[in-house]
């Protein structure tokens, strides 16, 4: 958890800065009016820099850095786009705004994309797959970059929970063709609602820049109804206000994500004491630590283990409680999704759910603070003191 906490003075600065140059909100134009001034435009250059990214394209949130992601990739009538079952609705909503088919894989002990079945989903038809790194942990970005290399399918990062983190020394989204975030307000950096898209290739960013603002080839040296155009788009322009508290937060992500560690370390030293399994993270990963996630032998012990954490105070952040907003197994409101996986949606991903159903997630903050070290001391002794 986030950027939140640690939010304040020098966003207020940034904001002042806009409104003490003239008060210009739209990230173009106006240049008359705003003394030099373009917050968005900088926060995408220090964003850039940050993640060793060659192009970044803020946007409004990051499911609109998802769509805009697919956008880039020009999905067609047929095209089949991979995720895995362990993700928030949004990953799944921006594949069918885009048109796209849904193809959801299973899960392994990462509790992310499972290579082996990514690897036999493929079909003629796959056109990308979104790998998430939920909670903060890298996918196993190796083996499956190496099997849509394999197939010349785009790799996309789903980046919304692992802004900070590392795998094998290369920024969380900078590892595929595309890399998504979102700056919303329990992420670990935040504009209040906001995203950002990176990218290798200068095409697949003109093309995501201008879809993202109604076509718009924007050439900052001509008035706008003089911009070029190629194709139709939408609006998914970041504003002044959120760029300006992006440049203030992304100042902080090293400090709220070493943090997290930190408070992550102290968690682990109790969670030793007791009979559980770790959550796996792939060797060369540097996790954000956005939440700690552990397996218990089974889903009661689960259920019993989150209801001692509650009773505490303390929230157990999306598990066991992710078969809602956060396992395909769930959106059977989705048709889009039932028109491929039947109404028997729910039993479709087996080993997902046998994963998640076994999981407990504590919420990492970064001022972690004694009290909180008994409390979920004293949780954990009350759900092993029994067995089930
Ligand atoms: C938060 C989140 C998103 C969506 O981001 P918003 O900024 O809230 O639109 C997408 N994918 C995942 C995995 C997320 O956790």
């Amino acid at each position: 958890m986030p950027g939140y906490e640690i939010i304040g003075k020098e966003e207020l600065r940034e904001i002042k800065d806009i409104f003490d140059n003239g008060g210009v909100l739209f990230r173009h134009g106006f240049d008359h009016l705003r003394n030099g001034i373009y917050k968005v435009n900088q926060f995408e250059k220090k964003f850039s820099k940050k993640m060793n990214a060659p192009y970044a394209l803020a946007v409004t949130s990051g499911t609109a850095a998802l769509r805009v992601a697919l956008a880039a990739i020009e999905i067609k009538p047929k095209d089949e786009i991979i995720t895995q079952s362990f993700t928030f609705v949004a990953t799944v909503e921006a594949i069918i705004e885009s048109r796209g088919i849904p193809i959801i894989t299973e899960i392994d002990d990462t509790l992310n994309m499972d290579p082996k079945d990514f690897e036999k989903k493929i079909t003629k038809n796959t056109k990308a797959v979104i790998v998430v790194h939920m909670l903060g942990t890298p996918a196993r970005l190796d083996e499956i970059k190496k099997i849509a290399k394999k197939h010349k399918i785009f790799l996309i990062e789903d980046t919304a929970w692992g802004c900070g983190g590392k795998y094998n020394g290369i920024p969380l989204g900078n590892f595929g063709d595309i890399g998504t975030f979102s700056f919303d307000f329990a992420k670990t950096m935040t504009t209040g609602e906001g995203g950002m898209v990176i990218f290798k290739n200068k095409k697949l960013f003109n093309k995501a820049a201008a879809w993202h603002d109604h076509g718009h080839e924007n050439n900052p040296k001509l008035p706008r109804w003089e911009d070029s155009r190629s194709s139709s788009g939408f609006n998914y322009r970041m504003n002044e206000l959120q760029g300006a508290v992006g440049i203030a937060q992304l100042k902080k992500l090293d400090k709220v994500v070493k943090g997290q560690r930190k408070s992550a370390k102290k968690i682990l030293s109790i969670l030793k004491k007791y009979p559980l399994t770790l959550r796996k993270s792939p060797k060369g990963s540097k996790e954000t630590f956005d939440s700690l996630v552990f397996f218990v032998s089974n889903p009661k012990l689960a259920i019993r283990c989150r209801n001692q954490l509650l009773s505490r105070g303390i929230g157990t952040k999306i598990l066991p409680e992710a078969l809602t907003w956060h396992f395909a197994g769930s959106w059977s409101h989705m048709p889009q999704l039932l028109k491929k996986y039947g109404k028997n949606i729910r039993k479709k991903f087996p080993k997902s759910y046998s994963y998640l159903s076994k999981a407990v997630s504590i919420p990492i903050s970064m001022n972690y603070k004694n009290e909180l070290a008994k409390k979920i001391n004293t949780a954990l002794e009350k759900t092993f003191k029994k067995k089930i």
